[in-house]
């Protein structure tokens, strides 16, 4: 068999800082657990822009549809804001999400116990905190037609956007959402407004449909997304699996992931549908940009990139084991107090660069052994 494949876009701004560290992770798990990949990188965003004129070319785009997974970095800087909206770095990464069909958007919100006071919660609600929030992410009503801003008849304009959801759109993140629960604590929660909304309706129905014919043995609830926003402040322990549509999944996600602290801590991942191989289309980035305010000055924290890293061990290649082991170097180097500028509390002390925090890190891996 061949060594699985990924594609590392590192991109721009601090993209290329942390993606180093997640290679030098990926060379320690080939050197110390014989587990290799077969690594090729290319060009995303301003970088592709500034080499190619575009943010994507067709070739890297081909290159993306065929490897087993896609690590992304992070695009977008202001050398770039005065581009057309065509060629805007961001544009490279959205034509990725879209062509290869990536409708499952997967938000972990884990916190580190030596974190927690970071939170604005407190601690005693956010200790242990270990939930994913899986987001439609390609329908709903950031694509519905129609769409647009129109005359009125009254002299006035009306702005119409359209929530549209599918028997197979619904279906199908609820099939990754039951999926991911079976690999988890086994319990998945359904959001979605379904007292207003007749999508709403369709959603509450699809997903039980999925439940009940494919995935009976795994929990399932639902809850209206307004009562699901209080219940992620109020006690977000109580769920494992959120499965929500795109407009509620953006706001659910970013509010769960404000609940463990800094953006630098924060992956993800964006599936497909199976691939001949039985392995998911695959992007895995962190949820931070570029940072251009640091960027170049090894700053950056590369936890959010390395744990983008883990989850594609977990979700695309099977290795839970080894996902969990970096998560838990991870948090070994955290309760140590080591930390990067961005998570230095009020009590002070001397941050790490961002090869320092790589360093602890794979010190921490080889203590695991
Ligand atoms: P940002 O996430 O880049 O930065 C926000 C703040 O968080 C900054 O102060 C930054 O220094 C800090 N920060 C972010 N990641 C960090 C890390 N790993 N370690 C330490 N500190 C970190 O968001 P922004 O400033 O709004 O956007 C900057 C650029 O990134 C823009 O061009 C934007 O379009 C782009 N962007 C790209 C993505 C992506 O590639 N997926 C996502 C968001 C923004």
């Amino acid at each position: 068999m061949p060594d699985p494949s990924l594609l590392i876009l590192a991109g721009d701004g601090i993209g290329p800082e942390v993606m180093a560290e997640v290679k030098r992770i990926i060379a320690w798990m080939g050197e110390k657990r014989g587990i290799r990949f077969s690594v090729s990188e290319d060009l995303v965003g301003g970088c592709a822009y500034d080499a190619h004129g575009v943010p994507l070319t067709d070739e890297t785009m081909a290159r993306a549809q065929a490897v087993d997974a896609v690590l992304l970095g992070a695009v977008g800087g202001p050398k770039y804001d005065s581009l057309d909206f065509s060629v805007k770095p961001e544009r490279g990464l959205l034509r990725l999400r879209k062509e290869m069909d990536l409708y499952a958007n997967l938000r972990p919100a884990q916190c580190f116990d030596a974190l927690a006071d970071f939170s604005s919660l407190k601690k005693e609600i956010i200790a242990g905190l270990d939930i994913v929030i899986v987001r439609e992410l390609t329908g709903g009503v950031y694509f519905g037609e129609p769409r647009g801003i129109f005359p009125d008849n009254e002299g006035g304009r009306v702005g119409i956007n359209t929530q549209r959801y599918t028997t197979n759109e619904i279906r199908r993140v609820a099939r990754s959402a039951f999926e991911l629960a079976r690999r988890r604590r086994n319990k998945v929660c359904s959001m979605e407004k379904a007292n207003v909304m007749e999508s709403g309706i369709l959603w509450r129905e699809e997903v039980q449909w999925v439940h009940d014919n494919e995935y009976p043995d795994v929990e399932l609830s639902h809850m209206y997304a307004d009562n699901g926003a209080m219940q992620l402040v109020r006690w977000p322990r109580q769920f494992d699996v959120i499965v929500t549509d795109n407009l509620f999944g953006d706001i659910l996600s970013d509010c769960a992931a404000m609940l463990t602290g800094s953006l630098g801590m924060l992956p993800s991942a964006s599936l497909g549908a199976p691939m001949a191989n039985g392995r998911p289309k695959a992007l895995y980035e962190p949820v931070h940009g570029s940072a251009p305010d640091i960027a170049g000055q090894g700053k950056a924290n590369p936890i959010a990139c390395i744990l983008s890293f883990a989850m594609a061990l977990r979700y695309s290649f099977d290795l839970g084991d080894e996902a969990t082991r970096i998560e838990k170097a991870v948090e070994k180097v955290l309760a140590q107090g080591v930390r990067t500028a961005d998570l230095m509390g009020p009590e002070g002390g001397t941050p790490v660069s961002t090869s320092g925090m790589g360093d602890a890190i794979l010190k921490a891996l080889d203590a695991s052994l």
